[in-house]
């Protein structure tokens, strides 16, 4: 009979193992939850009528992946983080909502919202033509083999936009330019006027801007906030209750990214080296928020190459 402390390490090793190595190969994997933490499984919420949310809690972040329900199956928006949340996240789809899962949208290639897909290899996967590039040079710096490769992969690319239609709703998945990552989709169901935004929005948290650009993030903010809903739903923090205020946590979201963004200008304008605005931009009104710690330079940083003309 193993002793408890002895079962627990054998539990939690693998996973520290895990992201440790992932963390070595992937800086962008620090927003991977606390290893010893990670989540199993998580809990499926309906947000309105036809539209839910299965969210896992890691290490006190909520991560969340969307689901549009048809009378003709379903559309789900990121995998999330492993093969087992993401098949949990489809007991539950099937014992609530007793659809089948036709498609799989991932938005960001990051592992947190990518891992997952391993466990859609029956589903048809659809993603940007830049998140199947960054997934693609994500998995080979980090020696994914070949079958996790195919698993993960999308199956369709798309530039501007793709449409769908079936069981009779229009679900559009929109590309409106570099934010989080290089290729965040948008996905919004005009006649139920919601839209699903992946790492484009962290709710109540500061934003990752590992991969990021933030002035181009922005515009893209701009774009969704201008679409004809009245819920964005986060992949990154807390859902209200009354999912109608989540237009006013955007708009928090937006401003933190504005802030940023001036006060690096005037930065820039006073002759202010990268390492000088790193410094001196400290974002202080924000640094109750979660992740604010870990984020602040990291954003600074990344916000002045790009304002500078130094991001390719
Ligand atoms: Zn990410």
């Amino acid at each position: 009979m193993m002793t408890k402390s002895a079962m627990v390490l054998l539990i939690l090793l693998p996973s520290i193992l895990f992201v440790s190595a992932q963390e070595l190969r992937n800086p962008a994997a620090s927003q991977t939850p606390l290893a010893g933490q990670a989540a199993s499984s998580g809990s499926l919420r309906q947000i309105v009528p036809a539209h839910y949310v299965y969210s896992t809690t890691n290490a006190g972040r909520v991560f969340s992946s969307g689901v549009v329900v048809t009378s003709d199956g379903a559309l789900v928006v990121d995998a999330l983080d492993s093969e087992a949340i993401a098949r949990a996240e489809r007991e539950s789809i099937s014992s609530i909502i007793k659809q089948p899962v036709r498609y799989l949208v991932s938005s960001s290639f990051h592992d947190p919202f990518s891992k997952g897909n391993i466990a859609y290899a029956d589903v048809f996967k659809i993603g940007h033509e830049n998140y199947r590039a960054g997934l693609l040079d994500q998995m080979v710096r980090g020696g994914a083999s070949a079958e996790e490769q195919r698993a993960r992969l999308p199956n369709e690319t798309f530039r501007d936009r793709v449409t769908f239609y079936f069981g009779g709703k229009e679900i559009q998945v929109l590309y409106f330019g570099r934010a989080h990552t290089q290729g965040d989709s948008i996905v919004f169901v005009p006649q139920d006027r919601i839209a699903y935004l992946s790492e484009v929005f962290f709710s109540e948290e500061f934003p990752n801007m590992a991969q990021g650009y933030g002035v181009s993030w922005l515009r893209v903010l701009d774009a969704v906030m201008a679409l004809e809903a009245d819920i964005f739903v986060p992949g990154h923090g807390p859902i209200p209750e009354d999912p109608r205020r989540t237009r006013a946590g955007l708009q928090r979201m937006r401003q933190i990214l504005i802030d940023a963004r001036d006060a690096i200008q005037n930065e820039i304008a006073r002759g202010a080296t990268e390492d000088q605005a790193a410094a001196a931009v400290k974002l202080q009104q924000y640094e109750k928020l979660p992740t604010y710690t870990a984020q602040r330079e990291v954003t600074v940083r990344r916000m002045y190459k790009e304002l500078t003309g130094n991001i390719p």
